[in-house]
């Protein structure tokens, strides 16, 4: 690669987070800043009381819906493909896959381009707009599923044991444990693909954001809050609800209900006996490995920064990485040395 610039002149990790000097901006700051460029939504990545939001619009009304009166900022909106310049830098986002207005960041100065991709993932999902494939030098790639044996099945194929079992306990309420941004509207929007066209009870936590992404223009079907359900009514139901509510006494309402449990993670028996759920379907809002694997190599980028992982992923990833000649590791800072991977001694 021949760069005229040292690419953590452009990008470097600091203690707030990755931090871009000739833009001075942060991108999903971990502590507030004066400008932050933010990713997607979701409370790990978008936090409260930033001067100035550089966001998806869609990512900017999930922070508002969120945060409420603390999101009291300047949030700029920006379109999926289009550039703004910040300072010197030419900024623009590009779709992730991962949940509503998620996006990746792609900035360009000085003839070198770093791809920042947030959370995302490859696989189809009828509530967002398809992850996109920017080439660049350098990509800072999340690792959530890092690992070979992280591989996610089609989405319908976990679907239709769900469907399966609302035709088999046809008297029995569904309880569908899932995040409220984002696994919430694709578990809908997935039963709705599989047929289902009865109405979905919905969470009080989790309605807001359904919501939102009808506003956005995502066709969710019918939806009811769970709140008025009566025993009666509550039979053969279908509900939604974050995961901790399976757990509370609303949950304990229910007569008889069929649990279902939607993550990545339930691929993992550990995580499929903790959930307690009667049904754990493997669903992920993330890569799994093959398509991490893939997306790095269709950027064809010379240079993986990864992010959000584990030790284990990022020695499995950068292997990866270095058996096909290319340079893997954490972001460094402004004066690393770039570092070594754990135990790989590269
Ligand atoms: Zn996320
Ligand atoms: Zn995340």
């Amino acid at each position: 690669m021949t760069m005229a610039v040292r690419a953590t002149d452009l990008l470097h990790e600091t203690q707030g987070g990755l931090y871009c000097p000739p833009g001075d901006f942060f991108i999903d700051p971990s502590r507030k800043a004066a400008r932050a460029v933010i990713t997607h939504g979701h409370s790990d990545h978008a936090r409260a009381g930033h001067e100035k939001v550089l966001a998806t619009a869609e990512t900017l009304a999930v922070m508002a819906a969120r945060l409420g009166r603390r999101f009291a900022v300047a949030g700029q909106p920006l379109a999926y493909g289009e550039t703004v310049r910040v300072g010197e830098v030419a900024v623009s986002l590009y779709p992730a896959g991962h949940v509503i207005g998620s996006a990746q960041v792609c900035l360009e100065w000085r003839g070198l381009k770093i791809v920042v991709t947030g959370d995302y993932k490859r696989k189809p999902d009828p509530t967002t707009v398809p992850f996109e494939v920017v080439p660049c030098d350098v990509f800072v790639t999340e690792a959530t599923f890092g690992l070979p044996v992280y591989r996610h099945p089609p989405a319908e194929r976990e679907i239709a044991k769900l469907i399966l079992s609302l035709e088999t306990f046809p008297e029995r309420p569904h309880l569908l444990g899932a995040y409220s941004l984002g696994k919430a509207q694709r578990l809908i929007g997935e039963v709705r693909a599989a047929g289902f066209d009865g109405p979905v009870h919905v969470h009080r936590a989790v309605e807001p954001i359904c919501r939102l992404y009808e506003r956005f223009g995502v066709d969710l079907g019918p939806l009811e809050p769970a709140e008025n359900l009566d025993a009666e009514a509550a039979r053969g139901a279908v509900v939604v609800c974050p995961p901790m509510a399976m757990k509370d006494a609303w949950a304990a309402g229910f007569d008889d209900p069929v649990s279902v449990a939607a993550s990545g993670w339930m691929q993992l028996v550990t995580h499929r006996l903790s959930s307690g759920a009667h049904l754990p379907l493997v669903l992920s809002d993330h890569a799994d490995w093959p398509d991490l694997c893939a997306t790095i190599a269709e950027t064809g980028a010379e240079e993986i920064w990864i992010v959000h992982t584990s030790t284990g992923s990022l020695r499995a990833l950068g292997h990866w990485c270095s058996q096909r000649g290319l340079v893997a590791h954490p972001p460094p800072g402004v004066d690393d040395v770039q570092p070594a991977l754990p135990g790989l001694g590269l």
